[in-house]
């Protein structure tokens, strides 16, 4: 029961640029930082508050990124971010996926060996 096209079209994505990274990538994939009119930045889950706004992965790497190299206050054309403004972002700040790669290696403490003093 072939219906539709034998390949089937993906939906057009909307397509963002990262700011930190510059890698394209969906729209839903990235976070919409929005800097309103009154000078607030603010993340817009919704992506409907108007102002200026930048687009960062949902990826810590990309979060730190912006911030280290001031690359999100740029894009959003403002100086710095204000720290009210901060404490926001960091409230949405993503956290790291659970890698599988986390196996802590522990230190196994080694049992002294008795050295063999021969008393003869
Ligand atoms: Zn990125």
């Amino acid at each position: 029961m072939a219906r539709g096209g034998p390949t089937p079209r993906p939906r057009h994505v909307p397509q963002r640029t990262c700011v930190a990274c510059r890698q394209g990538d969906a729209k839903r994939a990235l976070v919409r930082i929005v800097r309103l009119a009154s000078g607030a930045v603010r993340v817009d889950p919704g992506g409907k508050l108007s102002g200026r706004g930048a687009y960062l992965h949902d990826d810590p790497d990309c979060w730190a990124l912006a911030f280290k190299r001031a690359i999100l206050p740029r894009a959003l054309r403002i100086p710095a971010i204000a720290d009210d403004d901060m404490a926001a972002l960091r409230d949405r700040w993503p956290t790291a996926p659970s890698s599988p790669n986390t196996t802590t290696e522990r230190a196994q403490p080694i049992a002294d060996s008795p050295k063999l003093t021969a008393d003869s």
